[in-house]
């Protein structure tokens, strides 16, 4: 029986479908007895398929990405802008008075 570490370890080889037939059985075993590697699985290949997908958007292919998951793609990507407040220590005034 193999580990989840080693589930960790073949994920590559097993969605790129190289995964020898044995190895593969055994992995998909160790699946069927340990949902959090399913889970685990799941959103390794569904962020493997956004990042894919997400490439090959500017070559003409792959537009059936929705736009709001690459711009959720996107925007986990991007660190969240700076706090003006941290800066000079003191807490950020009441909003503005317009
Ligand atoms: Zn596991």
């Amino acid at each position: 029986m193999i580990t989840c570490r080693d589930v960790d370890h073949f994920l590559d080889e097993y969605l790129e479908g190289t995964l020898d037939p044995q190895r593969k059985a055994i992995f998909e075993l160790h699946l069927k007895l340990c949902p959090p590697c399913v889970t685990y699985l799941t959103g390794y290949r569904k962020s493997t398929e956004l990042a894919r997908a997400a490439c090959e958007h500017g070559h003409g292919e792959g537009d059936e990405l929705p736009d709001e998951l690459l711009q959720a793609v996107l925007a986990a990507s991007v660190p969240p802008p700076p706090d003006p407040a941290a800066e000079d220590g003191t807490p950020p005034p009441a909003k503005p008075v317009r």
